[in-house]
């Protein structure tokens, strides 16, 4: 037997891709339980095992409380394995299993829209610069803990295929049940030149979804009074601005949205009630 199963016990499939498939693990050692990332590698072109070694790397790098903990990587029988920290929920989880929890806290979705752009801008500072270029809320984590003072981290970096994005383009599992909604900008979806803007985009996807603008969901400030209708005009405003496109370079950057969201912000001292998501 490889290190894979002398170290783990494999418990269940969290999640699978173009690639790979996650897997919830129990560490037979320390007892902790992990996700183990196990990717195709042997069967790939030099060109593809280049650009999954390059995501690990990232991985590794990107190390920080905006990026999902990564412990160990390996090549065993012709699989890449990572090994990461177990988040027990995405934001994909809270988005579809506790819509009304989630809609009816307007200070977990302004923190929220806040900890994703800080994430984002994270990835974008970096040196080099890392583009995810598949955000969307299954790829984005809800910390295990409440560490850091932080609830959201990302995972999946750039092992996006073209795969993924026929998948995501053709399912219908990113909605609330209402039509569909993909999270790719105009310019992937075309394969099309792009760069760093692309994730701008899915941000502004993200966020009319954590903020349930959308037409056909009752929209939640109704529910919240008008002490956050400014916020939510500056919002809107940005939201779209986020959208422009074809001219993608027209969108603004993470540190420009995060800049112009703390001058319209309310009151931050709010206490969240983001533990309870955990429990
Ligand atoms: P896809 O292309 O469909 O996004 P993928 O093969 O690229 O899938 P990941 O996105 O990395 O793989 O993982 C698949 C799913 O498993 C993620 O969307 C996420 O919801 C879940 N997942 C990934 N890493 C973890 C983790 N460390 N803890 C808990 N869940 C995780
Ligand atoms: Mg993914
Ligand atoms: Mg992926």
């Amino acid at each position: 037997d490889g290190y894979y199963n002398k170290q783990f016990i494999e418990m269940s499939a969290i999640g699978s891709g173009g690639f790979g498939t996650v897997f919830k693990v129990k560490h037979r050692l320390d007892d902790k339980i992990y996700a183990v990332k196990k990717v195709q590698f042997g069967d790939l072109s030099e060109d593809k095992k280049q650009k999954v070694v390059k995501e690990v790397k990232s991985l590794a790098k990107l190390d920080s409380e905006f990026v999902v903990k990564y412990y160990n990587s390996w090549l065993e029988s012709n699989h890449l394995f990572i090994q990461m920290e177990f988040c027990s929920q995405s934001l994909q989880t809270l988005l579809t299993d506790k819509p009304i929890v989630f809609q009816r806290q307007p200070e977990d979705q302004m923190n929220t829209f806040e900890e994703l752009l800080e994430c984002v801008q994270y990835i974008h500072e970096s040196v080099p610069q890392v583009i995810h270029r598949d955000l969307k809320p299954d790829n984005i984590l809800i910390y295990p803990k409440f560490t850091f003072n932080r609830f959201i981290k990302l995972c999946d970096f750039g092992l996006a295929t073209d795969h993924d994005i026929n998948k995501q383009t053709a399912s219908n599992d990113h909605t609330l049940g209402v039509g569909t909604l993909r999270y790719i900008s105009p310019e992937v979806f075309h394969r099309k030149q792009y760069n760093h803007k692309t994730d701008i985009y899915s941000l502004a996807l993200i966020g009319e979804q954590i903020f349930s603008i959308d037409p056909q969901i009752s929209h939640s400030s109704q529910a919240i009074g008008s002490e956050f209708n400014k916020y939510y005009g500056n919002l809107y405003q940005t939201l779209q601005s986020m959208l422009s496109s074809p001219d993608y370079n027209q969108r603004p950057e993470c540190r420009e949205v995060l800049a112009k969201h703390n001058e319209w912000s309310i009151d931050k001292t709010v206490v969240t009630n983001h533990k309870e998501f955990n429990e």
